[in-house]
C-alpha cells in the first residue's frame, strides 16, 4: 500500500513497494551509468545486463530448460493472439485449437482464422462463462497445429487448475494474469506468453517462453518484426526496446527471487489473499455473488456482483473514499472485481475485506 492507497485493478496492477521506490531513484539516476533511466541507450551493455539478469532470475523461479527461449517482446498480449498463428499456423495443412473461455479467449479466435482453420474445441458461452471445462469435456485432435487456452481469465475470474489438451500436441497458454504467481510444469508448454501489467511490471514488454523445437517449423515469408527469429537472434533487442518497463520488471523478478523467496512461497501468499477475499463472498448471504463456480474461481482476480446492482456505485465510490482503488469489473460485464496479483498484500486484502464486511452491515 502506498499511504493507505490499495491497488485492486485488474491492470496495470499493484506493484511491490520496494520496486516502485527503487524505481523513483532510478528515474532521477542509474548510478551505474550516471544517468535517469528515462534516457539510457538501449545499446549500453547496462541495459544488456538488465535483460540477462532478468532472463536468469525467470529460469530459476520457473526451472526454465536449456531448451527455451526467453524473449522480451513489445505489442502486448494481443499481438501475440496474431503472432501466435502467423508462426505456426500459416500455411500448414493442420488445425489450431482453442479453447473459449472468457472474454480473452474469445479474442484469439478471430486473429488466428486469419492465419489458417481452426477448431474450438470449448465455448463456455452457454453457461455465461462462469465455468472452465473438465478434462473429460475436452475432445482434442492428436494432429492438431497446436491447442491455445487461457490459464486465468482475467475479466470473468476463471483460472485453470489442470493443463488442457494432450502432450504430442505443442500446448500454447496466454498466462498474461496468472504467470508467477504460482509453480508451473514449464515442459508441458511449448509457449507460454504473458505482458507484463499484471505480476512483473508496467505495460510495454510481454514475456515469451518459446521451446526450441517449435522454431524450425517458422514460415520464412513472414514480417521481420512478427518472426520470432528475429527476436531470438537479436536478444530482444531487434529494435529499440522499452528500456524504463524492461528495467522494472528485473527489479520484480529480483524482488520475487530475493525477498518472496520463489514461486512455492509467492503461490502460499496468493492462497491465502484470495481465501479471505472468497470467505466474505460465500459467508455474505447472498449479499455479494461471486460471478465463477467455485471449483474454477481464479486466485488472481475476484470477479463479483451485488445482489442489488443499485448499490454498486455507492459501493465503489465508498470504496475509493477508503483507499481502495480499481475495484470497477471490467466494462464488458460490469460488476466488481478484486486483483489480487503478486504485489497485493495479504493486509492489503484483509483491509479490503473488513470494508466490504463494514459495507454490507450498513447496507445489507
Ligand atoms: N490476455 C489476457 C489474459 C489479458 O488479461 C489481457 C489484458 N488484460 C490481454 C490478453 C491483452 O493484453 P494487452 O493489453 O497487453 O494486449
Amino acid at each position: 500500500d502506498r499511504n493507505n492507497h490499495f491497488n485492486f485493478s485488474g491492470g496495470p496492477g499493484a506493484l511491490p513497494e520496494s520496486v516502485l521506490n527503487a524505481t523513483q531513484a532510478a528515474i532521477n539516476n542509474v548510478p551505474e551509468v550516471g544517468l535517469s533511466l528515462l534516457g539510457i541507450s538501449h545499446r549500453s551493455e547496462w541495459l544488456r545486463n538488465v535483460l540477462d539478469e532478468t532472463e536468469d532470475h525467470l529460469r530459476n523461479l520457473l526451472s526454465i530448460p536449456k531448451n527455451y527461449h526467453v524473449l522480451f517482446l513489445q505489442g502486448g498480449s494481443s499481438l501475440q493472439f496474431s503472432m501466435i498463428p502467423m508462426n505456426f499456423l500459416r500455411g500448414s495443412r493442420k488445425i489450431a485449437e482453442y479453447i473459449v473461455s472468457g472474454y480473452w479467449s474469445i479474442k484469439s479466435v478471430p486473429e488466428a482464422r486469419k492465419e489458417g482453420q481452426v477448431q474450438v474445441v470449448w465455448d463456455g458461452r452457454d453457461s455465461g462463462y462462469k465455468r472452465l471445462p473438465k478434462a473429460e469435456e475436452l475432445v482434442v485432435s492428436s494432429d492438431a497445429a497446436y491447442l491455445h487456452y487461457v490459464s486465468n481469465e482475467t475479466v470473468e475470474g476463471l483460472q485453470f487448475s489442470y493443463l488442457p489438451g494432450i502432450s504430442n500436441v505443442p500446448l500454447i497458454c496466454d498466462m498474461s494474469s496468472d504467470f508467477l504467481s504460482q509453480s508451473i510444469p514449464i515442459e508441458r508448454y511449448a509457449l507460454i506468453y504473458a505482458h507484463a501489467q499484471k505480476n512483473l511490471g508496467p505495460a510495454g514488454v510481454t514475456v515469451v517462453l518459446i521451446r526450441d523445437d517449435l522454431v524450425d517449423t517458422i514460415p520464412s515469408d513472414l514480417h521481420t518484426m512478427l518472426d520470432y527469429r528475429t527476436h531470438i537472434r537479436g536478444k530482444s533487442i531487434y529494435n529499440t526496446p522499452p528500456v524504463f518497463a524492461l528495467y522494472v520488471v528485473m527489479l520484480v523478478t529480483r524482488w520475487l527471487r530475493k525477498d518472496i523467496g520463489g514461486l512455492a512461497a509467492m503461490a502460499e501468499i496468493n492462497q491465502a489473499k484470495a481465501d479471505t477475499l472468497y470467505k466474505v463472498l460465500d459467508e455474505s448471504g447472498g449479499f455479494y455473488q461471486g460471478h465463477a463456480v467455485q471449483e474454477n474461481r481464479s486466485l488472481m482476480n475476484v470477479a463479483f456482483r451485488l445482489t442489488d446492482p443499485n448499490l454498486e456505485p455507492l459501493f465503489l465510490k465508498t470504496a475509493v473514499e477508503n483507499g481502495f482503488y480499481g475495484l470497477d469489473g471490467h466494462r464488458s460485464i460490469g460488476g466488481l472485481r478484486a486483483s489480487l496479483y503478486n504485489a497485493v498484500t495479504q493486509s492489503g486484502v484483509e483491509a479490503l475485506a473488513a470494508f466490504m464486511l463494514d459495507f454490507q452491515q450498513r447496507y445489507g
